[in-house]
């Protein structure tokens, strides 16, 4: 087991174009800047974390960087007032994966202010079973109720369903008491998606298969995290005054749409990005996911895998073939 003094970590160096990932063990003192070291428990393999790993442009801004955008872990040392040698924490987004050393190691330096408790009730394995995908899957459910959505106006959809986002978003809105269908590429996962609470379960063909600007009402609200066609036939389907929480682009990042679902039946588009958000939004998002998503829910959605693992596993989560989350034991 590495001590205080060395890590073990999931190390991405760059050469020319070719981007290669080892498994080192470094001494703590090439950790970066940042006022708290964390022991880390688990990491996860988010979407954004199988691009990094995997070498694609867009995520890792600078070389050599240990991926994983987000952590659960102990505190070891602190020269924050806020926290304290001994405080279980959680850390999403920030850019750490990216610009900042991130999880997939078994130290990490990181600023005391990225930082959020872990919730009594959540143990570190269900907080990273959440990760990410959880808090994000949150902000979208808490950007449609604040623009009005409520139980009983209609069914809402999630995209992408049996992704990570998918996942928690299909629990969650199915909990709050809305009739959700879920939209899936794989007609296998149905009965897991039923199992999350999803009252329908339809083939994302049908909603890429939506090619007028507006198509006939059906969606109250919708969660997308395709983007691309999926999201412009989601915009067509929406009823008057209907929203839509986009926050990915599995299916890609373009929009091909048109802008009369905004102005003809006042429906919302709502932007929703984990990485920056507040840390008050945070720790409302992480009190609610503690809260009101039942224990055994998280629990029939997580894969746990060691380290040594990753890169495999960032090859199928890009291949979307990763049902529900990828939970990284970074000890193991
Ligand atoms: P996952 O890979 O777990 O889920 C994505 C799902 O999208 C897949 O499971 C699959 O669902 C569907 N999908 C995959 N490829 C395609 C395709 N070519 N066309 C249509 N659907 C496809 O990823 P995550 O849940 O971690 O992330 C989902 C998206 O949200 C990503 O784009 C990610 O970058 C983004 N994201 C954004 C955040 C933000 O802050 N805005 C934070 C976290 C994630 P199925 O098999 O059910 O069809």
């Amino acid at each position: 087991m590495p001590d205080d003094t060395t890590l073990r970590a999931l190390l991405l160096t760059r050469d020319g174009d070719h981007v290669q990932h080892d498994h080192v063990t470094l001494p703590v003192t090439d950790l970066p800047d940042g006022d708290v070291l964390v022991a880390v428990e688990y990491s996860s393999l988010n979407y954004k974390d199988g691009l990094a790993v995997l070498g694609r442009p867009g995520v890792v801004r600078t070389y050599p960087m240990v991926p994983g955008i987000d952590l659960v872990g102990e505190v070891v040392e602190s020269e924050s007032a806020r926290w304290r040698r001994g405080d279980r924490v959680i850390l999403t987004g920030w850019g750490v994966g990216e610009r900042h050393w991130g999880g997939l190691a078994t130290l990490a330096r990181v600023r005391s202010d990225w930082l959020v408790a872990l919730p009594d009730s959540l143990t570190s394995l269900r907080a990273m079973t959440l990760g990410t995908a959880g808090l994000t899957a949150m902000l979208c459910v808490m950007a449609l109720e604040e623009r009005g959505l409520v139980p009983g106006t209609g069914e809402v959809v999630v995209t992408g369903a049996a992704g990570g986002v998918g996942s928690v978003a299909v629990a969650l809105l199915a909990g709050a008491g809305h009739a959700v269908t879920a939209s899936t590429g794989r007609p296998e996962e149905e009965g897991y998606l039923r199992s999350l609470g999803a009252s329908n379960v339809i083939h994302r063909d049908e909603l890429t298969g939506l090619k007028r600007p507006l198509e006939k009402e059906r969606w109250a609200g919708a969660v997308d995290t395709v983007g691309s066609t999926t999201l412009a036939g989601v915009l067509a389907s929406l009823k008057r005054w209907g929203s839509v929480a986009a926050c990915g682009l599995a299916g890609g990042s373009d929009l091909p749409a048109t802008v009369l679902p905004f102005i003809l039946r006042g429906v919302n588009l709502l932007g929703v990005d984990s990485v920056e958000v507040p840390i008050e939004r945070r720790e409302r998002a992480w009190t609610r996911l503690a809260r009101d998503l039942p224990h055994d829910l998280l629990d029939a959605m997580v894969r746990v895998v060691p380290l040594g693992e990753v890169p495999a596993e960032a090859e199928r989560i890009l291949r979307g073939e990763v049902r529900g989350r990828t939970v990284v034991d970074v000890r193991a």
